[in-house]
């Protein structure tokens, strides 16, 4: 059985495929064995675990996945990959590819179809021009997630742990750390990567909160109020709550709320925490 994770190995079967790969949906596939055992060392995968795999490409790091999970399920959204993958995965009869966009997909369903409600590790190189929604998504769906080990560009593992009055700081930010533990464990470089990106890259791991750091009595309302907060982030957040189309506020009840919490009625939403936003989201009505 041949393994991709190496230059020579991975042209090979573009090559063979006649593979073009497609900027539109952050096609860099991975190419350097020690990172790749790095990835799978820190996600932590044992025997027992289903895994969720966002992107496999050419089936790079899903091979390392087939060989330490019980099971692999693969979401690739460019079918011009499946044939290859066919032929990559053939070794392994614990994989299962799905030709779909991984932001479609009913992930609640699938964890509950092939891991019967137990918690899901994710693993995966990131498609990087939709980070932030597969994250959101993955979080939101509220499917039962032990882990989510993911390769990002660095500026967004920096925005993953960014705290409040920093620039990083905005809605990935707390929404991150509402569920998850977040923790950088390394750095890549562009040249473990074919081909390079633009950017730097970083394996970030989140560990999915038994529970919650804070209270909050309707995470929805909370994360539409951290929303219209950073839509606008240079307002007052008097300003950007009471001027958001999708909320319904007016002026006095923010400024009535912020009383209440001891804020300064000119405070900007990128310097309140997760608590504060938590115990204003339970003080406005909308
Ligand atoms: N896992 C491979 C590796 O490490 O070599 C490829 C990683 S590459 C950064 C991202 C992969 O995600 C590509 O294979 C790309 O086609 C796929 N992809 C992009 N958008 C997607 C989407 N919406 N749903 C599922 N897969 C997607």
């Amino acid at each position: 059985m041949a393994y991709l994770g190496n230059p020579a190995k991975t042209a090979e079967y573009l090559k063979k495929y006649q593979f073009h790969f497609q900027k539109r949906y952050g096609q860099n596939f991975l190419i350097d064995t020690h990172i790749l055992e790095k990835i799978i060392q820190v996600s932590a995968i044992t025997k027992d675990d289903f895994v969720l795999e966002i992107g496999p490409g050419i089936g790079t790091m899903t091979q390392y996945l087939a060989e330490s999970a019980r099971e692999v399920t693969a979401v690739e959204i460019d079918k011009s990959l499946i044939p290859i993958l066919h032929e990559t995965l053939s070794a392994y009869d614990n994989v299962t590819v799905i030709n779909e966009d991984i932001l479609k997909v009913d992930i609640r369903a699938l964890a509950e179809n092939k891991n019967h409600g137990r918690p899901v590790k994710v693993v995966a190189n990131l498609p990087y021009y939709i980070t932030t929604p597969i994250i959101m998504g993955l979080f939101e769906s509220h499917m039962p997630l032990e882990s989510i080990t993911v390769m990002v560009q660095k500026e967004v593992a920096d925005r993953m742990k960014a705290g409040p009055g920093t620039k990083d700081y905005g809605a990935l930010s707390l929404a991150v750390q509402y569920y998850a533990s977040a923790e950088i464990m390394f750095m890549v470089s562009p040249g473990c990567f074919m081909p390079r990106p633009g950017v730097g890259s970083a394996v970030i791991r989140l560990m999915r909160y038994r529970q919650n750091p804070v209270f909050v009595s309707d995470e929805r309302r909370m994360f539409a109020l951290i929303k219209a907060a950073f839509g606008q982030r240079r307002k007052t957040l008097v300003n950007s709550l009471s001027n958001a189309a999708m909320l319904s506020v007016s002026r006095k009840e923010v400024t009535e709320a912020l009383e209440e919490m001891n804020l300064r009625p000119d405070i900007r939403g990128e310097a309140l925490t997760l608590e504060q936003f938590a115990r204003l989201s339970m003080l406005i009505s909308f």
